[in-house]
């Protein structure tokens, strides 16, 4: 069997344990090697509201430093231009050339996929995991993951993971308010958040 990678891509603004309890269900679920977190560049001509990529990357750092079965690339916020999914798998392939890839997000990131950049070729390039969100009916999310990969022949498979209605949208207003977002997030991220006075505007 061939080494199997799992990548999860995000802005992480900031990381929370919604990311880090789906990566972890899929690294056993899946026997994967080991989960790479690739945080999204800040676009050069696109105005920057939360953190900076810097931050964020620090963030998802700081959160996965623990295990080290999770690793962060720098592969996209390194990039000056808009990094597409399909150029970050093609650079990881060129660095773990044996290896199986398999891009994990959540159900809303899934539904958007024939809206990505090149989904033909990406879905021959890795496999993609849905893993559940809250908001989603099972019933539906099937049907039109099904209509997916009917059409690009991809192979996505759905899975259940325990559900935590937790968003980076919502710790942000919270901070914001003044709000706790304990235990939404790992503390250390959680302090980094307030030392550096991050999204308080
Ligand atoms: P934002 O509210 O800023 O969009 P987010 O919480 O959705 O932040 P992202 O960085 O946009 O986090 O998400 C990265 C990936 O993680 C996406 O595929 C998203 O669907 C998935 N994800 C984020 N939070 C959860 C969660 N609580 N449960 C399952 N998947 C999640
Ligand atoms: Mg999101």
């Amino acid at each position: 069997m061939n080494r199997r990678i799992g990548v999860m891509g995000g802005t992480f603004d900031p990381i929370h344990y919604g990311h880090l309890v789906i990566a972890n269900e899929v690294l056993y679920k899946y026997n994967m090697e080991k989960i790479i977190f690739v945080p999204a560049g800040n676009p050069p001509h696109k105005k920057v509201t939360g953190a900076c990529a810097s931050d964020r990357f620090l963030m998802t750092n700081i959160a996965t430093i623990s295990n080290n079965k999770f690793i962060v690339s720098d592969v996209e916020i390194k990039s000056m231009e808009k990094s597409y999914t399909i150029n970050t798998i093609r650079k990881l392939i060129n660095e773990y050339d044996d290896a199986e890839f398999y891009f994990i997000t959540g159900t809303d990131a899934i539904l958007e996929l024939p809206n990505w950049y090149d989904t033909e070729n990406l879905l021959k390039m890795c496999k993609f995991i849905g893993v559940s969100r809250s908001g989603y009916s099972t019933l539906e999310i099937e049907n039109k993951i099904n209509k997916i990969k009917n059409s690009y022949n991809g192979q996505i498979e759905l899975l259940q993971v325990p559900m935590l209605e937790i968003s980076s949208t919502d710790i942000r207003k919270r901070i914001k308010q003044g709000r706790s977002a304990k235990y939404l997030l790992p503390e250390i991220v959680e302090e980094y958040i307030l030392k550096k006075n991050l999204y308080l505007e």
